[in-house]
């Protein structure tokens, strides 16, 4: 069986270490990155690591970054009198470091996302959406133009975003395999991400949009539980987009794309048929391994 999943960090690394589990399941991840930044010179694939270390099991507490990490580096680059706000660990220094000079040595981002996924034990295909560089901007009701990491690290998603622009994604390519993918896939599964913040940077890319709609099984699952948010912004941001902070609104924000969406079983009266999309109730809540394996069973039994 054939999967491909768009994935954001945490929510669809979560999703992703599910599919992963299950025996026969061939599964390929096409990751926003629209996130990634550079700091300090470094370049930083945000969601990329996520998914990355989810996958292999080392993530951090929180879904993202290294588990157990250290901040020696990053407390010494604040004493030598540089702004460490943005904290890289020690040990995901690593991967920032060897990605950057893969970067510079001419190596595609999705080659050195292989190469590194593969060291670490991954079995799955990791793609980055598109080996180009494409930059989420988020413009706040202040008529601030902030990058994504000062929004969202920096700025701890406080401000209210009155417009996103992702920055180079209409001059960008897939990455090369993606299509494709999705074209064989049997399922195509839009994972519990913030859609306008994770997966919306993905489907500006030219031929994303054509070869999901193109597709008769895209399922999304929804990142909203009770109109709300598990952590982050979707809700709010969902909120002052217009969408509205519901599963309704994850509909609208994928509109013609997607044919399923799973909602969690406690959001059961959103049930039925909604513009055209099947709505089903399932157990969407998976912090762990396990639960994260039921929910996929789930999305395969489809
Ligand atoms: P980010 O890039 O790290 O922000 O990650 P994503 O965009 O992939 O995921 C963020 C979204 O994941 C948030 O809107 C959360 O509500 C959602 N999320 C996190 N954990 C879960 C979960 O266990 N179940 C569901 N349904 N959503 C989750
Ligand atoms: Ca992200």
């Amino acid at each position: 069986l054939n999967v491909v999943e768009l994935s954001g960090g945490v929510g669809g690394a979560r999703l992703a270490r599910g599919l992963d589990q299950i025996p026969g399941l061939d599964l390929t991840i096409v990751v926003n990155v629209g996130d990634d930044d550079d700091i300090h010179s470094l370049r930083v694939s945000a969601d990329l690591d996520t998914v990355i270390y989810t996958l292999a099991g080392v993530e951090g507490a929180e879904g993202w970054g290294r588990r157990d990490d250290t901040f020696t580096t990053n407390t010494e680059m604040g004493a030598l009198g540089a702004d460490n706000t943005f904290r890289l660990g020690d040990l995901d220094l690593a991967m920032n470091i060897l990605r950057t000079d893969a970067l510079a040595r001419g190596i595609s981002l999705a080659e050195f996302t292989s190469q590194a996924a593969a060291a670490l034990g991954v079995r799955a295909r990791v793609l980055p959406a598109s080996n180009d560089r494409i930059a989420t901007i988020v413009v706040t009701s202040e008529g601030e133009r902030l990058a994504f990491q000062e929004y969202f690290v920096i700025r701890r998603h406080r401000d209210t975003v009155e417009r996103l622009e992702y920055q180079g994604a209409t001059e960008a390519a897939p990455s090369p395999g993606a299509i494709e993918a999705i074209g064989e896939a049997d399922l195509v599964v839009i994972g519990p991400s913030n859609p306008p913040l994770s997966i919306w940077p993905i489907l500006a890319i030219p031929g994303y949009r054509d070869a999901l709609e193109a597709h008769p099984k895209v399922v999304a699952v929804s990142p909203l539980i009770g109109g709300r948010a598990l952590k982050g912004p979707a809700d709010r941001v969902m909120d002052s987009l217009g969408l509205g902070a519901d599963n309704e609104g994850v509909i609208k924000a994928y509109g013609e794309i997607i044919d399923v969406m799973v909602v969690d079983e406690s959001d059961e009266a959103d049930a039925g048929t909604v513009a055209g999309v099947e709505v089903i109730p399932a157990s969407t809540r998976i912090p762990d391994a396990a639960s994260s394996l039921r929910l996929a069973r789930f999305l395969v039994g489809l």
